[in-house]
């Protein structure tokens, strides 16, 4: 697997990295599905599950020299395969991070927290979602504030994703106290009250993979 420094992430950390919160989403489908049901449609966990399996074979399968490359692959897994409003976001999420930006063949804490911005950027233009609506948002965009925050102090991957990753428990916690006004959980008004909600359960999970998977291997 090759050892990964607490500062920079090579291709192949990446792609190990990525391949990593796949399988620790797809892990989860229960939960999300069982989330899902009590205030969406139940589908969250069966449609990640389909995004990142397909995610999964393409990382598995293929040689990557440059870091985009695997953003990529994953957003159009997620877009292609996916389906419902999920799909689009989620994918947009990984194609708008890596969008424009020039071959990238490592990956720092400030470079990840650049991409990872871009990302959240691309899927508030699409989604037109903010903190407060009770979606991914409210657990995306903490982790990622929380990430540039601690990229302006230090260039520990380890310790930056610890952070982030609580700040996205904390807003995935948020959630319950919410009403949605996206998706399908809008409809039920104030009976969404104390659930919480599906896309930010699976933004947080990807936070907490991201930072076990740096720890177990630093
Ligand atoms: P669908 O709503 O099509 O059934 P999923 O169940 O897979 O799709 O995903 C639902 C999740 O998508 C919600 O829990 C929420 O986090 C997220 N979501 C829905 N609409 C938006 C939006 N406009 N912006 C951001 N996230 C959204
Ligand atoms: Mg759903």
């Amino acid at each position: 697997m090759g050892k990964v420094s607490k500062q920079l992430l090579t291709v192949e950390n990446t792609n190990n990295m990525f391949k990593y919160i796949a399988n620790a989403v797809i892990q989860e489908k229960p939960l999300l599905t069982e989330i899902d049901s009590a205030i969406g449609d139940g589908d969250h966990g069966i449609g990640m599950e389909i995004g990142f399996k397909n995610s999964l074979s393409l990382l598995e399968e293929k040689s990557y020299t440059y870091v985009n490359d695997i953003f990529k692959d994953i957003g159009m897994s997620m877009i292609n395969n996916m389906g419902g409003a999920s799909g689009v976001l989620f994918g947009t999420f990984f194609l708008a991070s890596v969008k424009g930006e020039e071959n990238l063949d490592s990956l720092n804490l400030e470079k990840l927290a650049h991409l990872f911005e871009k990302g959240l950027d691309g899927v508030k233009q699409r989604g037109k979602a903010s903190v407060g609506d009770k979606t991914m948002i409210d657990a995306l965009e903490p982790a990622i504030n929380g990430l540039k925050k601690k990229a302006s102090e230090t260039d520990d991957l380890v310790e930056a994703m610890k952070y982030a990753a609580n700040c996205a428990e904390q807003g995935l916690e948020s959630t319950k106290q919410l009403v949605a006004k996206f998706g399908r959980a809008k409809t039920l008004g104030e009976r969404a009250i104390g659930q919480q909600d599906a896309g930010a359960t699976t933004i947080t999970i990807m936070f907490q993979s991201m930072h076990e998977w740096l720890s177990e291997k630093e």
